[in-house]
């Protein structure tokens, strides 16, 4: 890895749900105690099943929720901790990618005026030929600048949606699940896309999905989540997992290969309420190799010489 150029440092947000005149509230930790650090123009996968805080985190990395403690460090700012006027300024350098094209664009706004939305938050001019520039960064033609979002396919507005995002020319971008609403064949073809562009925009990419294959494909380091915490950290995305989970989660899955992939099957065992997490290993109810240790006691992050980390009493 590079110099970080973004850090979390023991991020951790708990929601409270529920409460009111009679009833206790409930908390939840949807993100807990997460570090990690990536260097410039890395490409970093987060993975894990549905519910497992990959999502929270995203929010999080962007200062879109308020993160319960914890640091998130931006080219050496602190951006949780910044006013309202110098965040928005910061998040010229930062951009996120949606998981549903269909609901992330205003099927009011055209196309050319989706483009320049961005430029409308940030109260700043949009130079000209930049709707035609992106498009054409994106493989789009620039007579689709008069089309609105209902014209075009799920993989067009995709290609919008990841414009809209590089508009401001950002330095992170965050995808959220880029592909998860796609087609197979057009999956590949997004994939690719945004593989090109990191290329060519010099972009640093934070990339959240429930594919461990597909991540293995196209990220530089893979980073597992688990009710809220990273049980492994694999520093080359194509080595053998430790953690017990990541195996299961790798299983499941079908192919690297984004094009012939099918869904990853669900992992066997109930996932615990994350408002009632039992003492010891999370996991420890779905592990085939729990042991007593593991059901007592809660498993840290250890780091070998090579970058691989792995939170596990047992590790594979
Ligand atoms: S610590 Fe124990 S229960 Fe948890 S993953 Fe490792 S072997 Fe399984």
């Amino acid at each position: 890895m590079t110099e970080p150029f973004l850090t979390l440092d023991r991020l951790t947000k708990r929601f409270l749900t529920g409460g009111g005149l009679m009833k206790k509230p409930h908390s939840m930790t949807a993100v807990r105690d997460v570090t990690l650090s990536i260097g410039k123009g890395e490409m970093v996968g987060v993975v894990g099943e549905s519910g497992c805080g990959k999502s929270t985190l995203a929010r999080l990395v962007l200062r879109l929720i308020e993160p319960t403690s914890g640091r998130v460090r931006l080219d050496g700012t602190d951006l949780t901790t910044l006013s309202a006027p110098a965040l928005r300024a910061a998040r010229r350098r930062m951009a996120m990618v949606f998981q549903d094209p269909y609901s992330s664009l205003d099927p009011r706004y055209s196309i050319a005026d989706v483009l320049k939305e961005p430029f409308v938050v940030q109260r700043q001019a949009m130079p000209a030929g930049t709707v035609g520039a992106m498009l054409e960064a994106v493989g789009l033609p620039a007579a689709t600048a008069q089309h609105y979002p209902h014209q075009l396919s799920g993989g067009q507005r995709q290609r919008i949606g990841i414009a809209r995002a590089l508009a401001l020319r950002p330095d992170l971008v965050v995808l959220d699940e880029p592909t998860a609403s796609l087609d197979v064949s057009i999956q590949a073809q997004i994939i690719d896309l945004i593989s090109s562009l990191r290329e060519r925009f010099g972009l640093t990419y934070l990339f959240i999905s429930h594919d461990l294959a597909l991540v293995r494909y196209v990220c530089d380091r893979i980073v597992v989540m688990y009710l809220g915490a990273v049980c492994e950290v694999l520093a080359d995305p194509r080595a053998a997992p430790r953690h017990p989970y990541t195996a299961a989660l790798l299983a499941s899955s079908f192919s690297p290969d984004p094009a012939a992939r099918r869904e990853i099957a669900p992992l066997s065992g109930e996932i615990p309420s994350p408002f009632n997490l039992p003492p010891g290993c999370a996991f420890a109810g779905r592990c085939p190799h729990a042991s007593d240790r593991c059901r007592s006691e809660n498993p840290t992050l250890s780091t070998d010489a090579g970058g691989h980390a792995v939170a596990c009493f047992h590790p594979l």
